[in-house]
């Protein structure tokens, strides 16, 4: 075991106050940079670490291991999540892969059936192949995710609102059937992020998410974050980490950490004014239907309510005539037809060619992803300038061209 000789003197908050979430989302878990004083956390470019001597260590030896600028984006996001251990990967999906790695050939897992097209195709597409079993289960209704329960079972791993039909589960409530069993309650937190929704506070074990989206809230760099509490897991994840090598480089960590300043602003603004377009759409004559958390009359209206502080800013709906589909994409001028979320750039998204293409067909209709589906994620934008375009964009399906 080397001796640590930490570099950065640890956490630099005067006294014992505890903060509040903006707070910390500005600042991270070193107020200041404690050597130069620097207050944006510098940009660490460096492969590599001298030994103070043998058998010795700063705390950084090669940054596949560890980087303190990557260090800086763990702290923080550990410290917005609620939870010990932060561990920041490539992307959202080298993340959920290393995440894999602590089981065992033969665990079985519940899904949320209604997910990430990409994790599906990882869980699916390799795992199985290596001995894993998945159930693919609405696990918005608990009394199929009991159902779904098995001797093998390891871990349930849910998306909530899930992805893109905005279903919600009870976080505490599956965490109680899961550790029942001994297993893991493991929740992708990419939509609301910690700003509206602390899974581990509502008793998960293990976070997950794509900092590709809110977190860095730019559209401008992929990464990945696990969050746990788990001191049982801690050395087989940073194993994971270091052995697989999807690590966060130093730029796209700072650029992540620079995202996450205005988390608490960009997430309160993305959802009043997601808020506002999902009514819009509502009343919209081609629209026939809009997938919301925020609509009292969502079916998990209440749970969602009591488990999150927020409803987020994506929005899923449904066109009245699925031959509109191609129109509406190619018809909006500032709304960008692309694929992610989260970002400052309002996107539209078509998830049955896009994020959800992965999934096959018979499940992707079962979970009610079709040519009428539209996923859009409202930006920070002026909101009247997004309606305006849906409108000019909707109006358009209808005259053709
Ligand atoms: C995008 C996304 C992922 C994958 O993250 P990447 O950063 O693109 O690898 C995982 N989960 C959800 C919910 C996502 O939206």
């Amino acid at each position: 075991m080397n001796v640590v000789e930490e570099a950065g003197a640890g956490d630099c908050y005067p006294g014992d106050r505890r903060y509040g979430f903006d707070t910390l989302a500005v600042h991270g878990a070193e107020l200041f940079e404690p050597v130069t004083g620097a207050v944006s956390v510098p940009i660490y470019q460096s492969s590599t670490f001298r030994h103070p001597g043998l058998n010795r260590s700063t705390g950084f030896d090669y940054s596949r291991t560890a980087n303190p600028t990557r260090r800086a984006l763990e702290r923080a996001v550990a410290l917005l999540e609620g939870g010990p251990y932060g561990l920041a990967f490539a992307t959202g999906m080298g993340a959920i892969s290393a995440l894999m790695k602590v089981f065992e050939p033969g665990a079985h897992f519940i899904v949320s059936e209604d997910l990430y097209g990409g994790t599906y195709r990882l869980l699916d597409g390799y795992y199985r192949r290596y001995g894993y079993r998945f159930s693919w289960v609405d696990t918005s209704d608990p009394a199929r995710m009991e159902a779904a329960l098995l001797p093998e079972t390891r871990a349930l791993f849910i998306e909530t609102p899930s992805n893109p039909m905005m279903k919600v589960t009870d976080i505490a409530r599956a965490a109680e059937l899961i550790h029942r069993r001994g297993g893991l309650l493991i929740v992708d937190n990419t939509f609301l992020s910690p700003y509206y929704q602390k899974p581990l506070s509502l008793g998960a074990d293990i976070v997950v998410h794509s900092a590709t989206k809110y977190l860095a809230g730019h559209n401008d760099t992929l990464a990945g974050l696990i969050v746990h509490k788990r001191d049982d897991l801690e050395e087989d994840l940073q194993t994971a980490l270091k052995s697989e090598g999807a690590t966060l480089g130093p730029f796209d960590a700072w650029l992540a950490l620079r995202g996450l300043k205005t988390l608490a602003i960009r997430m309160k603004r993305q959802s009043e004014s997601a808020a506002r377009i999902a009514r819009w759409l509502r009343s919209h004559p081609q629209v026939e239907k809009v997938f919301y958390p925020g609509f009292e009359d969502h079916p998990q209206y209440a749970l969602s309510q009591a488990q999150t502080s927020g409803s987020g800013g994506m929005i899923s709906f449904y066109l009245r005539d699925p031959a509109h589909a191609p129109a509406l994409l190619s018809g909006v001028s500032l709304i960008l037809f692309a694929e992610s979320l989260g970002g400052v750039e309002s996107l539209l998204t078509y998830p049955l060619t896009q994020t959800h293409q992965a999934i096959p067909e018979a499940m992707r209709r079962a979970a009610g992803v079709d040519e009428r589906l539209m996923r859009l994620s409202v930006g920070i934008e002026d909101p009247e300038d997004l309606i305006a375009d849906l409108d000019q964009a909707l109006a358009r399906c209808v005259r053709g061209g």
